[in-house]
């Protein structure tokens, strides 16, 4: 990072400067143009609960106004916002295992296995079994509706 004053950095146009001196907390980082404000004193506020609620916070207000709404649904339906969620979905451990635990519980539910139970004494699903064997062994074809 090349050291840059304040002023220079406002009549560029740029958000940053660095002047390559520490913070009243010793942060050597880039500052604000806008407010002065030194990125290692915001990082190390948004690592304390009340930084990170009011970090929150503003993402919530952001994401609940229009303009929030749109960049999100914008995001979601480029072509990186799609991939991105085909990634999530599909190579994310954590949701991966969250699915699996989903789908157990809702195999190992009373009511959901009372009703296959239920459903695989049925005529109907024996009937479909016994033509499936069938097909399976090469006695007919296809199976037969
Ligand atoms: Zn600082």
């Amino acid at each position: 990072m090349k050291p840059i004053s304040r002023k220079a950095a406002k009549a560029k146009g740029r958000k940053w400067y660095f002047t390559g001196k520490p913070c009243p907390h010793g942060h050597v980082t880039r500052r604000w143009v806008s407010s002065s404000g030194c990125i290692g004193c915001v990082k190390a506020y948004r690592c304390t609960p009340r930084g990170r609620k009011s970090l929150c916070d503003a993402y919530k207000r952001y994401n609940s106004s229009p303009l929030g709404f749109e960049r999100n649904v914008r995001s979601r339906n480029s072509p990186a916002g799609i991939e991105g969620a085909y990634r999530r979905r599909t190579k994310n451990p954590l949701t991966i295992e969250c699915r699996r635990r989903n789908d157990r519980n809702r195999r190992d539910k009373p009511a959901r296995k009372t009703w296959t139970k239920k459903y695989r004494s049925s005529p109907k699903y024996l009937a479909y079994r016994r033509r499936k064997y069938a097909v399976s062994v090469g006695r007919i074809d296809t199976i037969p509706t």
